[in-house]
């Protein structure tokens, strides 16, 4: 049996432990849905204030020169960067994760409509974050392509040589399996396909190499492992090999080579600034910041492969202790075991015999009871209801993890799950 004791004195020793002075967690919350908005950098609500007092209030439009309003996007790419394996100058943090797969996947159809204009398939996930597919849905209709769904074991039968753009998420929402991105670029290369990758969940959760896995375009959202606070700007990176070959579609001023020049015909900035459309968010994009010291801060630390080392020894230890805590309960674990095919949650099922699950009604259960994760629908036959937990290791402890198996226990031996009021859905979940 792992004790509270042992895991008091796994925190004690480790070295990442100083990080979650960085954050702001309300006392007695244990917060384990930092995976769908992450927690706040203590540094935010001073740096929201000068930005809104000093830069905005006193020193008005001039701020956008000296206070460096207008490179932002550019200079949070370039913090960003290294997280991603990507280069300097090859990453903007601008519109929202949407957005961004719009033009990248826009980008890529008309390379492929030159290249290979034949192939008119444009394969995905249908376990897929459904924003991905509906924008996937979208273009394809608007360009003539065929959007074909395949489950994630299907993927390598479906690169044919009729496939445009193959459209993945690294780190699956629900379940939190992680694709191979190496090999299935390289084996969508093989079929002359290109890739868009989404690393939603991925981003500041585990180490990402783009430019190792030879990748084509990827976006990724600022709000979730990042720590950029509600809504927070994304991010867009393009494979220099491509950037240059074609507009993206929201030709906007920003993106424009001289936008001061004010001159009436778009030309493309060079690089991926060409990326941007319009007048950046300042106080969100000044909000992500703060999100992205804590990676500086975690460098001499070890940076992400410690902070990845330290996920997985939390999320194995979550595992350990729903085995050994709440056996006989009906719990199933939806996220892969091996290290290499997972990312930063864990995903668990709840069999029962009426069919109810009761996911819905534990999670709330637990967040009465201060420990936050969330629910995630099943489609009531291949992808069933899931209880999420996700794991940020800049904030989260050994402890934290014992404390929060130990109320999942309560709340599933006591049978509390089952009143009224944990059952009533709200608007986001
Ligand atoms: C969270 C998430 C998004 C969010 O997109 P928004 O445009 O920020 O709403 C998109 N894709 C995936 C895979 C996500 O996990």
């Amino acid at each position: 049996m792992i004790t509270l004791q042992d895991c008091l004195a796994r925190d004690a020793a480790d070295p990442l432990r100083t990080l979650r002075e960085l954050f702001s967690i309300p006392p007695g919350v244990i917060y384990l849905d930092g995976n769908s908005l992450g927690a706040m950098p203590k540094a935010a609500p001073a740096r929201a204030a000068e930005v809104v007092t000093r830069e905005w209030g006193h020193d008005l439009i001039r701020s956008w020169n000296t206070a460096g309003w207008h490179s932002l996007p550019q200079r949070l790419g370039n913090q960003l960067a290294p997280l991603i394996g990507a280069a300097a100058d090859e990453v903007v943090v601008t519109d929202s994760t949407s957005i961004n797969l719009f033009k990248v996947l826009s980008a890529a159809l008309s390379m492929a409509a030159q290249d290979t204009p034949q192939r008119k398939l444009v394969v995905s996930e249908r376990s897929n974050f459904p924003t991905d597919l509906y924008i996937a849905e979208g273009l394809c209709r608007e360009r003539g392509y065929t959007l074909q769904l395949v489950e994630s074991d299907e993927i390598a039968a479906a690169l044919t040589p009729q496939v445009a753009v193959l459209v993945l998420t690294h780190v699956n929402y629900r379940t939190g399996a992680m694709h191979d991105m190496a090999g299935v670029t390289a084996a969508a290369h093989a079929v002359g396909a290109r890739v868009v990758w989404d690393l939603a969940h991925s981003a500041g959760a585990v180490p990402v190499d783009l430019q190792g896995a030879n990748a084509d375009f990827a976006v990724g959202c600022g709000y979730k492992y990042l720590n950029g606070g509600p809504g927070a700007p994304a991010f867009v990176w393009v494979h220099p090999r491509h950037t240059d070959r074609f507009w993206q579609p929201l030709s906007g001023w920003w993106g424009h080579a001289a936008p001061f020049a004010f001159t009436p015909g778009y030309e493309p900035a060079a690089g991926i600034t060409r990326y941007l459309c319009g007048t950046p968010p300042i106080v969100s994009l000044s909000l992500l910041e703060c999100g992205l010291d804590a990676f500086a801060a975690a460098q001499p630390l070890g940076g992400m492969a410690a902070l990845r080392a330290k996920s997985l020894a939390l999320t194995d230890l979550f595992m350990a202790l729903v085995e050994q805590r709440c056996a006989g309960h009906d719990l199933g674990l939806a996220t892969p075991r091996a290290h290499h095919q997972r990312g930063s949650q864990v995903s668990l099922t709840r069999e029962s015999a009426n069919g109810e699950s009761g996911a819905f009604a534990i999670v709330q259960a637990l967040i009465a009871r201060g420990v936050v994760g969330d629910f995630r629908a099943g489609d009531g036959h291949r992808h069933p209801d899931i209880l999420r937990f996700g794991f940020t290791p800049l904030y989260l402890g050994f402890a934290d993890v014992w404390t929060a198996v130990d109320q999942l226990h309560q709340v599933l031996h006591s049978g509390e799950w089952q009143a009224a009021q944990f059952r009533q859905q709200h608007a986001v979940t």
